[in-house]
């Protein structure tokens, strides 16, 4: 689990039970050398990165003094940054992950001109409702922080304290309408709660009023862990069936009816929902108990719910594109995760398409969704 140049410390145990953005260190030196390669022109400094993590100093640092979400710990002395322990790793975080300058300078070798900045595990629901608050509070100050000290190279997504309500509504009335702010954060479970959960509402309605979008992340437990203790199968698979588990309760649990004008982005490329949906939809249809769960088609829900680009296959990517709708399809890259893209334009570009549809899925989608100049 890394970013440039940290080293990762996990026993073979831990890592097959890792439920993040990790993966192995070793092809890292190989992807740098040809990302080094890769000279966008300033006009090509334009495309803005919808999935892109940040660990601020500050919230590692109130987790390595106070405590943070349960069965995480961060240890500030070690080299050549914090180590955090958790959901399965042991990682340490160099630079990469909470520097901005050297931030920038990636964003720009790879043609990013924005990064909608996002927390990764440990998102702050898994504390203790006035802890998860204070460290939503801590994560998002600094979001704000860093689109303050570069306000055309970031803007980010909220986290809030899920366990309560009342607390996440009273995160969002401080800080929803920030210019910085321009997305909330979900995780695809909260500590095992699903997302159609009644007591979510008032948040769901809060967002909604705000006009912000939400962003769904993976995050530990993942669906299925029992039968995923091998081969790096709670990040290869069980974080998109993660994904692929909560749209299902989005749509038969009435969330996307109920809040009809909401939007969700689905990270790495939509999980497996958009291979699946035909499967889920037959079942709308011929099951009695589902006929009436949701309003409208399953296919009706794929074409509202936006995706970014992060499949790792042109083919699939294509595929996704065809299905669900250009307009609904934006650039990500999962930096800064080798399980991510180095260079997150060149899947785009491997596609077969018009300039102008390229450029929509840049920057264009994104723009919109975001609120962007
Ligand atoms: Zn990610």
């Amino acid at each position: 689990m890394r970013c440039g140049g940290n080293r990762l410390y996990l026993t073979r145990r831990d890592f097959l039970s890792l439920g993040s953005c990790a993966a192995a260190v070793a092809p890292l030196r190989s992807r740098r050398v040809a990302a080094a390669q890769f000279r966008p022109s300033s006009a090509e400094i334009n495309a803005i990165d919808i999935h892109a993590h940040y660990f601020p100093m500050e919230y590692l640092k109130s987790i390595a003094n106070k405590g943070g979400p349960e069965g995480f710990n961060v240890d500030l002395t070690t080299s050549p940054g914090p180590t955090l322990t958790g959901g399965g790793a042991v990682t340490v975080l160099d630079p990469t992950y909470w520097d901005l300058e050297r931030r920038v300078h990636a964003m720009d070798a790879a043609g990013i001109k924005v990064h909608a900045l996002s927390l990764t595990m440990p998102m702050p629901h898994l504390a203790p409702p006035d802890r998860g608050a204070e460290l939503a509070a801590i994560y998002n100050d600094a979001v704000v922080a860093a689109h303050r000290r570069f306000p055309d190279r970031f803007v980010g997504c909220v986290s809030l304290p899920l366990k309560s309500a009342a607390l996440a509504v009273k995160e969002l009335d401080r800080v929803g309408k920030q210019n910085a702010m321009r997305a909330v954060y979900f995780p695809t479970n909260i500590g095992g709660k699903e997302l159609s959960d009644p007591s979510l509402d008032p948040i769901y309605d809060k967002i909604q009023s705000l006009n912000l979008p939400i962003m769904l992340h993976p995050h530990p437990p993942v669906v299925g862990l029992s039968r995923l203790q091998k081969f790096y199968l709670p990040n290869l698979l069980g974080n998109p069936f993660d994904t692929t588990v909560a749209v299902a309760y989005l749509v038969f649990g009435g969330v996307m009816d109920r809040f009809p004008n909401l939007d969700v982005l689905l990270p790495h490329a939509g999980g497996a929902f958009p291979y699946l949906y035909g499967r889920v939809q037959r079942g709308q249809e011929v099951i009695p108990d589902l006929k009436n769960a949701a309003k409208a088609p399953v296919a009706a829900y794929l074409k509202r719910f936006y995706y970014d680009t992060i499949s790792h296959s042109a083919e699939a990517l294509k595929y996704l594109v065809d299905l669900a709708g250009v307009d609904r399809v934006m650039l990500g890259s999962d930096y800064c995760f080798n399980m991510g893209y180095e260079r997150p334009r060149e899947i785009v570009t491997k596609l077969s398409m018009s300039a102008g549809d390229r450029d929509r899925i840049f920057f264009g989608n994104a723009r919109r969704l975001l609120k962007l100049a």
